[in-house]
C-alpha cells in the first residue's frame, strides 16, 4: 500500500479541480479530501451567528455533510474567512493528517501545493477562463433549482478570485513546481487523462 502519496490540486472556483481530484481519487484509489469544504463549513457556521476562528477550532467532520454549503452566499462567507489568519491556521492539522494517510491522498483547494503539502509529490494546478468558470457553475447551480442569474456567477466567481488570490496569507497562486492544466476548451475526461499519465510517472 501507498503510504505518505500526495497529490496536491490548487485553482480557482470551477475551474475543473474538484471533478479531477475525485476521478484521481478513484483511479488510484486515493482518499480525496476537498479542503474548500472546510471553508464552506466554517463560513456557514459564522452566517449562522457564530465567530470565525471559534468556528474553525470547533470544526468536526460531520460538519461537512451538508448540502447547504454548495450555495453562493456559503461560497462567499467562505472567501472572507479564509483570508482569516487564525481560521486557516485551525485548519492546517487536519488537512496535512489527512495528506499523510496510508494509501495516498488528493486534496484540492487554493493552497494545497504552496502551505499544506509544500512536499506533495505531485502538484497541479487547475485554470480555466473566468466566463467557462462561471458558466459551468450556472450550469450546476441552476440544475439544482436554485435561482441564480449566469451576470451573478460571473460576479460571484470574479469576487472570490479577486478575494482569494489577493488575500496576505496563503493567497491563491501555483505552486513553482505545479504543472499547469487550463480547461478552458479541454474536456474534462482529458484533463483527468493527462493528470494520470502525470501522477503514474511519480508513483
Ligand atoms: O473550493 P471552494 O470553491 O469550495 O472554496 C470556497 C472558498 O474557500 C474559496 O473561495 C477560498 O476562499 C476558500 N479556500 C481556501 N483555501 C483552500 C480551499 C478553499 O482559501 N485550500
Amino acid at each position: 500500500m501507498i503510504s505518505g502519496f500526495t497529490v496536491a490540486i490548487d485553482g480557482p472556483a470551477a475551474s475543473g479541480k474538484g471533478t479531477i481530484s475525485k476521478a484521481i481519487a478513484a483511479h488510484f484509489g486515493f482518499a480525496h479530501l476537498d479542503t474548500g469544504l472546510l471553508y464552506r463549513a466554517v463560513g456557514a457556521k459564522v452566517l449562522a451567528g457564530m465567530e470565525p476562528t471559534q468556528a474553525a477550532l470547533e470544526l468536526v467532520p460531520d460538519d461537512l455533510e451538508n448540502d447547504a454549503l454548495r450555495t453562493p452566499a456559503v461560497a462567499q462567507e467562505a472567501s472572507k474567512v479564509a483570508a482569516i489568519p487564525t481560521v486557516r491556521a485551525a485548519l492546517v492539522d487536519f488537512q496535512r493528517s489527512f495528506a499523510a494517510r496510508a494509501g495516498g491522498a488528493v486534496l484540492d483547494g487554493r493552497d494545497i501545493g504552496t502551505v499544506i503539502c509544500p512536499e506533495a509529490q505531485v502538484k497541479l494546478f487547475v485554470t480555466a477562463s473566468a466566463d467557462v468558470r462561471a458558466s459551468r457553475r450556472f450550469t450546476e447551480l441552476s440544475g439544482k433549482g436554485m435561482d441564480v442569474t449566469f451576470e451573478d456567477v460571473l460576479s460571484d466567481v470574479l469576487a472570490r478570485d479577486a478575494r482569494d488570490m489577493g488575500r496576505v496569507d496563503a493567497p491563491l497562486r501555483p505552486a513553482e513546481d505545479a504543472a499547469q492544466i487550463d480547461t478552458t476548451d479541454m474536456a474534462i475526461a482529458d484533463a483527468v487523462a493527462a493528470a494520470v499519465a502525470m501522477i503514474d510517472t511519480k508513483i
